[in-house]
């Protein structure tokens, strides 16, 4: 079987092309969503979804600093009484939102989250009653799923570890970004190892069966030897998981200020110490799951992907959590900017039970869209995406049938293993493709969810 058919592109005069283009954590964006002035009923819309493997996750939009290279919908600390009233509108919205999912056919949840921000913001009693949201409202068996939760190490005490580790929380995911001190301030992430290794003990002792440490590569002056340094100081650990993630200079957060033109300097930094990252951990016991995502090769196995929310079926609490039937993806407003961000998390805390019944912001997913997200969530995933199971989805095509030229361009350029044909054919990245994963993902957005994108007003 060849996967890899169509015409090749033109040949354009050689320019610099960074491998940075952008993280696809989920697609179509957030910033391709827009207000739906119909706001459907979300009794409607899940009405003839599927309910019984259901992922759910819930939002916490608060840190105690805002980190130079965050994008994500958080605030910096919270007024008195704002996480309370938050966690009371959270329980307006999951008791507004487990209606809307009737009682009609089993409505179960196969795996659970808490995310941000820092869900560790919360005090251990918010922690406990974030559990009973997601337990006694939305009707999740917490003890029985993956449940994963975000937590920064000043934030990781002992007492917070202990409600977590009660409820069932499988998956710890500390952001720690640098063991390096001074690299830690360059990236605007002000911490003293010290601190963090004290984190990560607490963490150990709460018996949470899956350790993760976030650490971010291509920070001012950064070395292969203290990124070397880094990576030991979390090997140490022995963590289950290691996510490696790029340094990027977005937009409107604090290092933003520095963002500017194409650096082709800064990419090969980035590129030599993804390479420096990657050997290290495959030559310490660890299998690349994705150009991010490394798993010891011991380690208990986990179910369902943490990072579900690439799959069908998932209810997101929280006003910047995002929800996806099979054919809408809705949200709340977004926003990167403190103002913004503030206004709308007001906004959220403000509004009655009714409102929650409603989609607000969204973008439909039609047939080409749902292709072009299942290529993306399984290309860019070490495993690749079996042929047979695209033929299932999508009437027996096969992605060179959609995506013939953009697939082509990719094995120009050394990033597609040559298909093997047979029942349990696979297109795959090469070590190199998985290297330029951020190439490749903005590549397969449409010219629709990149024309909402491009024009998006950022805030
Ligand atoms: S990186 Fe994490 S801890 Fe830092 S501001 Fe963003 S959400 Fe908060």
């Amino acid at each position: 079987m060849t996967a890899v058919t169509g015409p090749l592109p033109r040949t354009e005069p050689a320019r610099h092309v960074s491998p940075y283009q952008s993280y696809v954590y989920a697609y179509p964006h957030k910033t391709a969503y827009r207000k739906m002035a119909d706001r459907p009923r979300l009794r409607t819309l899940w009405a003839t979804e599927p309910k019984d493997t259901l992922s759910l996750y819930l939002h916490i939009p608060f840190c105690e600093v805002r980190c130079g290279f965050c994008n994500l919908f958080t605030r910096i600390g919270a007024p008195d009484g704002l996480t309370g009233a938050y966690l009371d509108a959270l329980e307006r919205q999951a008791t507004a939102v487990r209606d809307a999912l009737g009682d009609s056919e089993p409505v179960r949840f196969a795996t659970a989250a808490f995310g941000g921000g820092t869900p560790t913001f919360l005090t251990a009693a918010e922690l406990e009653r974030l559990c009973d949201i997601a337990e006694h409202r939305m009707g999740a068996d917490l003890r029985a799923v993956p449940l994963s939760v975000e937590a920064s190490p000043a934030t990781a005490s002992a007492d917070r570890l202990e409600v977590l580790a009660a409820r069932g929380t499988t998956r710890l995911s500390l952001g720690v970004q640098s063991f390096d001190d001074t690299e830690a301030r360059a990236a605007v992430r002000p911490q003293r190892r010290a601190d963090v290794e004290a984190a990560l003990g607490r963490v150990r002792d709460a018996r949470i069966p899956v350790l993760n440490i976030d650490l971010i590569y291509g920070i001012d002056g950064q070395t292969d030897a203290s990124w070397l340094r880094s990576l030991d100081a979390a090997l140490a650990w022995r963590p289950e998981e290691l996510y490696l993630y790029p340094l990027y200079i977005r937009p409107l957060t604090g290092l933003g200020r520095r963002a500017g033109d194409a650096d082709p300097a800064w990419d090969a930094q980035r590129l030599r110490l993804y390479r420096v990252g990657r050997d290290h951990l495959l030559a310490h016991g660890y299998e690349q799951q994705s150009m991010r995502m490394f798993r010891r090769a011991d380690a208990p196995p986990q179910g369902t992907d943490d990072y579900a929310c690439q799959t069908d079926g998932m209810i997101g609490l929280g006003c910047g959590a995002r929800s996806y039937t099979a054919g809408l993806h809705y949200s709340f407003d977004y926003a990167v900017g403190m103002h913004e961000i503030r206004s709308i998390i007001d906004d959220y805390v403000s509004r009655p039970a009714a409102d929650f019944a409603h989609a607000e912001y969204g973008r439909p997913m039609d047939a080409d869209e749902a292709r072009r997200r299942h290529l993306l969530q399984s290309l860019l995933q070490a495993e690749g995406l079996p042929l047979a199971d695209y033929a299932g989805r999508f009437d027996g095509r096969a992605p060179a049938d959609d995506f013939g030229p953009e697939l082509a361009r990719f094995a120009s350029l050394g990033w597609l293993e040559p298909v093997e044909p047979g029942a349990s054919a696979t297109l795959r990245l090469t070590p190199e493709g998985l290297a330029h994963s951020d190439a490749i993902g903005p590549e397969l957005f449409s010219p629709a969810v990149r024309a909402a994108m491009a024009a998006y007003e950022r805030k």
